[in-house]
């Protein structure tokens, strides 16, 4: 009895030490690759309507990165504001000093990670949090009162969804809480290869004619739509999630961006390129980038509908790209990101300075480092001390500065985080489809 009421005492202590959230909701939207002079053309061209609207009331401007670009290292970073020596993913998988995959290795998983992301943090904190298929982010950890649909989506969900049976068990622990999953089956079964996302890509980017000189465009049409229905699916999910409830941090990550700039940029500027590039190739997918970006648009508007005027927006890319690879015709990649061009960064709703698209010389206002520090500050907590970005507040009015003070530093946060939920290691064939998966995407040997 008198444990019972210790307990109690305990749980009222912690309830009391944690204040409810009252600022507005807040929605991250992760765009990889997301690169300005694509948008800036479609943009003129009044092709992305949702995008505008977003930078007209709020900012458009960009932040740096850092080395090497792969996604898991940079999406870790961004919701650890910690640096990968201190986040612990350095790449995408185990590789020995000579980059190659170590035999057996499976791919980085949210266990790998030493300190708590975003999610861990808010949740610590009392804060709701949703988050859908960040990298890095499965198996779904315990976050209280969070939501966590995980990410092997990008990774090898994406073959997963292509190639429905790699997992006959269906992917365990893809969902905090467990009972989510159950919700999102269907949602998962549309996303498969013959399911209905087939059709309305072929719709958006046509088919790929199966004939004579068409087998490398036939290899990047298969993995471009791997992303289609990971991206799609995931799009889907993150609406379902938002008209249940929207939660104080609600994140989500879409790939589309980054594949298409990887696959199509020699087919959209073949005048960039040292070799010919075959125009009946160029005619096809040509648009493959612009389009990309149109569906982005038009997901951005989807999500914008679920949640409050008066939800804080930000779309955030890891980095930017551009046309690469200018003379090998037979790169799977001819667009880039190996120099770090800086990602698209856009903040709009209240509190935020109406600024429009910053100039270019003008447009860096942070790095990746600052994204945690910036949502831990608009979501009332303290930064940890370890992080070394800072808040970007100084985009927000004077007013809201004034009315939001920048809490001190912690010195303890994120101190003594280990993941909570152990690695459920996924079968050597999943491994294999995800390995097949990178090498056709450029980023490892072919040995
Ligand atoms: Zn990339």
């Amino acid at each position: 009895m008198r444990g019972t009421l210790l307990l109690l005492i305990l749980l009222l202590t912690s309830a009391c030490s944690k204040p409810a959230y009252e600022g507005p909701p807040i929605l991250v939207i992760g765009m990889d690759g997301l690169e300005w002079s694509v948008m800036e053309k479609l943009l003129d061209q009044g092709e992305l309507p949702h995008f505008a609207k977003l930078i007209q009331k709020g900012v458009g401007a960009s932040i740096s990165t850092h080395q090497p670009t792969y996604s898991p290292v940079l999406w870790t970073t961004m919701a650890t504001g910690r640096e990968k020596e201190a986040h612990g993913v350095p790449h995408f998988l185990p590789v020995d000093q000579g980059g190659r995959p170590i035999p057996g290795g499976l791919p980085y998983t949210s266990n790998t990670r030493r300190v708590p992301a975003i999610w861990n943090l808010a949740g610590d904190a009392g804060r709701k949090v949703t988050s859908v298929a960040w990298w890095v982010s499965w198996p779904a950890e315990v976050v209280e009162q969070g939501r966590v649909v995980a990410s092997y989506a990008a990774q090898v969900q994406g073959n997963i969804l292509w190639k429905a049976g790699v997992w006959e068990e269906g992917l365990p622990q893809l969902t905090y809480p467990e009972s989510l999953q159950k919700s999102l089956t269907p949602l998962l079964a549309d996303g498969t290869p013959q399911g209905p996302l087939r059709a309305e890509y072929d719709a958006l980017f046509g088919t790929v004619p199966r004939k004579k000189g068409w087998a490398f465009p036939i290899q990047r049409d298969q993995l471009f739509r791997v992303s289609y229905h990971g991206d799609k699916t995931h799009y889907k999910i993150a609406r379902q999630l938002l008209q249940e409830e929207v939660s104080d941090l609600n994140m989500v990550y879409f790939g589309l961006s980054d594949v298409a700039g990887h696959f199509y940029w020699r087919y959209r500027e073949p005048g960039k390129f040292g070799y010919p590039v075959p125009l009946e190739h160029s005619k096809l997918m040509g648009g493959h980038i612009d389009q990309a970006y149109r569906v982005l648009d038009e997901w951005l508007g989807g999500l914008l509908e679920d949640v409050s005027e008066d939800t804080l927006v930000m779309v955030v890319s890891d980095h930017g790209m551009h046309a690469s690879n200018l003379t090998k015709p037979k790169h799977p990649q001819s667009g880039g990101h190996e120099d770090s061009p800086d990602g698209v960064f856009i903040l709009a709703g209240p509190g935020v300075q109406a600024q429009g698209l910053l100039t270019a010389d003008a447009r860096r206002v942070g790095d990746i480092l600052d994204l945690t520090p910036t949502w831990l500050d608009f979501l009332g907590l303290p930064i940890g001390t370890a992080m070394k970005g800072h808040s970007l507040r100084a985009l927000m009015t004077s007013a809201w500065q004034e009315s939001h003070a920048l809490l001190p530093r912690d010195a303890d946060l994120g101190e003594g985080f280990r993941a909570a939920t152990p690695a459920l290691e996924p079968s050597t064939n999943a491994n294999e489809q995800f390995l097949q998966g990178i090498k056709e995407m450029g980023y490892i040997g072919s040995d």
